[in-house]
């Protein structure tokens, strides 16, 4: 967000590194966090020159910050997969089916109801038979 001449900044962390730092005191963290967040300076970035900032709030969140993990989309990819193919009238919709964000959550609900449109579109054409009973 750019007032003229200011903004503000989000910097999130987790893993390792978040661990790191909830020990330490505010100002130690917004410290280490413009440092590091200023070593890749982009090109006309409005990243402070120095490491203070006018004004800081830091929040710990143990353990609740969502990460997309290594091979998560390869994941989730098998999960639809099997379950298009064995049980083909359940539609997920949730961020651990897309990406941990709001966008990625809104995506995925955006997909379940497509699919289930889709689906219920092909029932009224060919309504799906019932398995005849046995004996
Ligand atoms: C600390 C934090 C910060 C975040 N910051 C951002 C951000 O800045 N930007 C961003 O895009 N995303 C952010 N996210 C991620 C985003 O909030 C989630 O990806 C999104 O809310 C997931 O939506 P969802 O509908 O899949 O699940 P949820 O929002 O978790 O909804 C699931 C719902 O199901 C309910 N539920 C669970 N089990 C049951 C049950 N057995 N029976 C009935 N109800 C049940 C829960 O109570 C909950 O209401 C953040 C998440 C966290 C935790």
């Amino acid at each position: 967000m750019r007032a003229p001449g200011k903004s503000t900044l989000d910097l999130l962390v987790g893993r390792e590194r978040a661990k790191e730092l909830f020990p330490l005191d505010d100002d130690d963290i917004k410290r280490q966090m413009l440092h590091d967040a200023g070593r890749r300076r982009p090109p006309d970035s409005n990243l402070p020159a120095d490491d203070e900032g006018l004004f800081t709030r830091v929040y710990r969140w143990k353990e609740a910050v969502c990460m997309g993990l290594p091979h998560m989309f390869k994941g989730i990819d098998k999960v639809r997969h099997q379950l298009n193919k064995e049980v083909i009238n359940l539609f997920l919709a949730g961020d651990y089916m897309h990406a941990p964000s709001v966008n990625g959550v809104m995506a995925s609900g955006i997909d379940a109801a497509r699919q289930a449109g889709e689906f219920l579109a092909k029932c009224i054409i060919t309504p799906i038979k019932k398995p005849k009973k046995q004996g």
